[in-house]
């Protein structure tokens, strides 16, 4: 009998702490969905679903016809499954981590360095950036998902330097001027402006960033209980972030970032260099495979300032500018793709309508990994006449050059995200 090319796969879940909680959390419905047996804990966080080839999360294959325990084992004896080019360019190796992440509490912020830096740093201080490989990262969201994504207009920082003497404060007035002088002089003025204002955040004084933070929150307190909204200066986010780490600089930044929610299927592709944070909802998420992360706040962990500080794109956009919208495939009325300039993942979403009796897969010839996050299907493998029932949340290995043909089982929508590789 043929070795089975497309299986499911039963993927690894990170109970960090910011998860959300029991089946508040998007991660949790879909392990309880796809395995009878899962026992959700509704006081215990459900932060990611890996699923992929991942060392510290190497998806275990549920097929008892292959011998190999998980899906970066077998991919290790079976690489031409991978497709020759993937193959040839990733060395033998799944070039992407694709995952669900349900977020409660605010994840730090950060920003990924390109090749060219994860090589140097990885040289310089290993314990701190574990690999030399980038890590561009894609979020599609599954539920309202609410983040922040590279620099704000100028003229919207300089309104918030007048509205929040704190944040004012702690820039300092001779960055403050020359942040305004530069919106007459064009994007490279600023630019190196909008360095000088984060840096000079960055470098406060720890004492003095709590001082700040501790009037400010004060003051929007004070406001709210008095019936004022405080919305034009974020009020609501600022003690909530304030609440969740207290007297972190990383506070401020929702002064000098855009500040995006997602609707569900919009996405934003993080490149190199774009500092970000997600802060609340439900995401599928793409990423090159990597562990590299240079942190600035919202964190107890290692902050490397200098570093931080030269590495990011200043480069000033307004928040609607940081959507990333998929294109719409010519020959399948069902399909969108976001495909990210990077050569290490592409992401599908299949929307099938529950009237449809039988979708057909689009073949590819590269590996790829399939979430179910909505409906229930057969997946049918033509070339080795195999059947394989899937509900919400199942996820299916598919290698290269394989058809699948999923047929609706149930006259419901299906709502499907599918990572790949596109060369
Ligand atoms: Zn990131």
């Amino acid at each position: 009998m043929a070795n089975p090319r497309v299986f499911p796969l039963s993927c690894v879940v990170q109970q960090y702490a910011w998860g959300k909680v029991g089946s508040k959390s998007e991660v949790a419905c879909l392990l309880a969905s796809s395995d009878p047996l899962a026992q959700i804990s509704e006081d215990k966080p459900y932060a990611e679903l890996w699923m992929g080839a991942h060392p510290r999360g190497d998806a275990k294959i549920l097929d008892n016809r292959i011998s190999q325990k998980t899906l970066g084992q077998w991919i290790a004896e079976n690489q031409n499954s991978l497709g020759q080019k993937v193959k040839d360019t990733f060395n033998g190796k799944l070039p992407f981590l694709f995952k669900v992440l349900s977020v409660e509490t605010a994840l730090s912020i950060q920003a990924h360095p390109n090749k060219e830096l994860a090589e140097k740093l990885h040289l310089q201080a290993p314990e701190h950036y574990p690999d030399a490989n980038h890590k561009p990262e894609m979020a599609i969201a599954l539920t309202p998902f609410q983040g922040l994504c590279g620099f704000r207009p100028v003229e919207e920082i300089v309104t918030f330097l007048k509205k929040v003497p704190e944040f004012q404060s702690l820039i300092g007035e001779d960055a403050t001027a020359q942040l305004k002088k530069s919106m007459n002089e064009g994007s490279g003025a600023m630019a190196s402006a909008l360095k000088n204002c984060f840096s000079h955040l960055m470098k406060s004084e720890k004492k003095v960033v709590v001082e700040q933070l501790n009037l400010l929150v004060k003051r929007i307190s004070q406001q709210i209980s008095n019936g004022n909204s405080m919305d034009d200066i974020c009020g609501e986010l600022l003690l909530q972030l304030h609440q969740q780490y207290p007297g972190d600089i990383g506070c401020f930044a929702i002064y000098l970032l855009n500040l995006i929610t997602l609707k569900p299927g919009e996405a934003m592709f993080l490149e190199a260099n774009v500092p970000h944070a997600y802060l609340k909802g439900d995401c599928v998420e793409c990423m090159a495979c990597s562990d590299n992360t240079v942190r600035a706040g919202l964190t107890p962990k290692f902050i490397d300032v200098s570093t931080l500080c030269e590495m990011l794109d200043y480069s000033p956009s307004p928040s609607k500018d940081r959507l990333f919208a998929p294109t719409l495939s010519q020959d399948d009325p069902y399909l969108s793709i976001y495909d990210p300039p990077v050569p290490d993942f592409t992401v599908m979403k299949i929307e099938v309508p529950g009237s449809v009796t039988e979708y057909k897969v689009l073949t590819l010839d590269s590996a790829s990994i399939l979430l179910l996050v909505q409906g229930t299907v057969t997946a049918i493998i033509p070339s080795v006449q195999a059947e394989i029932p899937l509900s919400r949340g199942g996820v299916l290995f598919i290698g290269a050059n394989e058809t699948v043909l999923l047929k609706l089982t149930v006259p419901k929508d299906l709502l499907i995200f599918r990572a790949c590789c596109l060369l």
